[in-house]
């Protein structure tokens, strides 16, 4: 883990770094975050020295300088660390709002309590003829008194800000967590979200029913379309391709972009009849599909197919493996002439030899 910071640790650097964020012009976003925990850590000496730099040649930190840092020094960070980090930072906040509330509304207690004496001190004595004077000072401890309510609210209502940045900082990390597992062009799970999905599943599905099946699914001959038809036109296919799985692929199943032009399935506990019926209704759908050009006179470009691997879990596989068994099967789709769904065979057991 990047950070091995105790609890007191971090909260000090958070109440470090939210003040250094709070001096410059970028947003208070995890990126902004990011860079300056590593920074007041102490962490990251070549942010350090980058950031100081930039801070002595331009000033105040804006976006686009925070966001490159971040890239540059900070986001080289693997997905799961950078979800924890986005828990940990969550539950950080969760408590520093907590604390804020709480300190608030003790703020608030002892200002009431105040006030109750305050009054009482200035109220005429009427119980007694000839009433004794007001003791000597009291007009200094009256004025001490006003003092101390007027600092104690201005706490209170400090206390209350940083609640609520707290708060929106939560949601930014949330935010900035759904979106770190979606693919942009496809609106799909990008690859770390179907690492994410698949390790989910394989702890998940344990013996007895079945196990996961997974399909990886290809499009064929992707970079002749791209080559007769420019890049921007094979973008748009592969976002209809996703919004066609985003519609054909619900519930506890995943959809992702695996990458480039391969996308895969994720079908928790299904039997692999059922897998290869999803994949084969998959394939024809893209295959009944017709293309056109929109922006050059609605040509009419034919029909994008795709091949499909399937592999059904077998107990105990590793997740690599299990991929590994969905792509020979794809790649055996292809061979076979694409257009088509092709099953992994199980893999044999293991006979002890005699
Ligand atoms: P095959 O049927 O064997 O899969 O042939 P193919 O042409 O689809 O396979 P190949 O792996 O040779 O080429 C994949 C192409 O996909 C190459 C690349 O230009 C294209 N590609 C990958 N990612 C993207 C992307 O994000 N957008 C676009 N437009 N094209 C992409
Ligand atoms: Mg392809
Ligand atoms: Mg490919």
């Amino acid at each position: 883990m990047r950070y091995e910071h105790t609890f007191a640790q971090s909260a000090e650097f958070l109440r470090q770094a939210v003040k250094r964020m709070s001096q410059q012009e970028a947003g208070l976003h995890p990126f902004s975050y990011a860079i300056w925990y590593e920074y007041v850590s102490g962490i990251n000496r070549d942010l350090q020295i980058a950031l100081d730099a930039r801070l002595a040649s331009k000033g105040k930190l804006d976006d686009p300088a925070a966001c490159a840092l971040y890239y540059k020094h900070v986001a080289d960070l693997d997905a799961k660390t950078a979800l924890r980090i986005g828990d940990s930072v969550g539950h950080l906040v969760d408590h520093v709002a907590d604390s804020a509330s709480h300190a608030g509304d003790q703020a608030s207690h002892y200002s009431d309590s105040l006030e109750r004496w305050s009054e009482t001190l200035q109220r005429p004595a009427t119980t007694a003829k000839g009433a004794p004077p007001p003791p000597p000072g009291l007009a200094d401890i009256l004025r001490g008194t006003r003092d101390m309510q007027k600092a104690i609210s201005d706490l209170q209502e400090r206390l209350e800000n940083s609640s609520r940045e707290a708060q929106e900082l939560r949601q930014e990390v949330a935010r900035a967590r759904e979106e770190a597992l979606v693919d942009g062009l496809t609106g799909l799970a990008n690859r770390k979200g179907f690492d994410l999905a698949l390790a989910a599943g394989l702890q998940q599905d344990s013996p007895p029913g079945p196990g996961p099946c997974l399909l990886m699914i290809d499009l064929d001959h992707f970079k002749r379309l791209n080559d007769s038809h420019g890049h921007l036109f094979g973008d748009k296919v592969l976002a209809g391709i996703g919004e066609m799985l985003r519609a054909n692929v619900k519930g506890k199943d995943t959809a992702a972009r695996y990458g480039g032009e391969e996308f895969a399935v994720i079908l928790p506990r299904t039997p692999r009849g059922g897998a290869v019926g999803l994949a084969e209704a998959l394939r024809a759908l893209v295959a009944s599909r017709r293309i056109r050009n929109g922006g050059n006179k609605q040509t009419l470009i034919g029909n994008i197919t795709v091949s499909i691997g399937i592999a059904d879990y077998v107990a105990g596989e590793s997740a690599a493996d299990f991929i590994a068994r969905a792509d020979q099967a794809l790649y055996e789709a292809k061979a076979q002439g694409r257009n088509r769904v092709s099953l992994a065979p199980r893999p044999q057991p293991n006979v002890p030899s005699t």
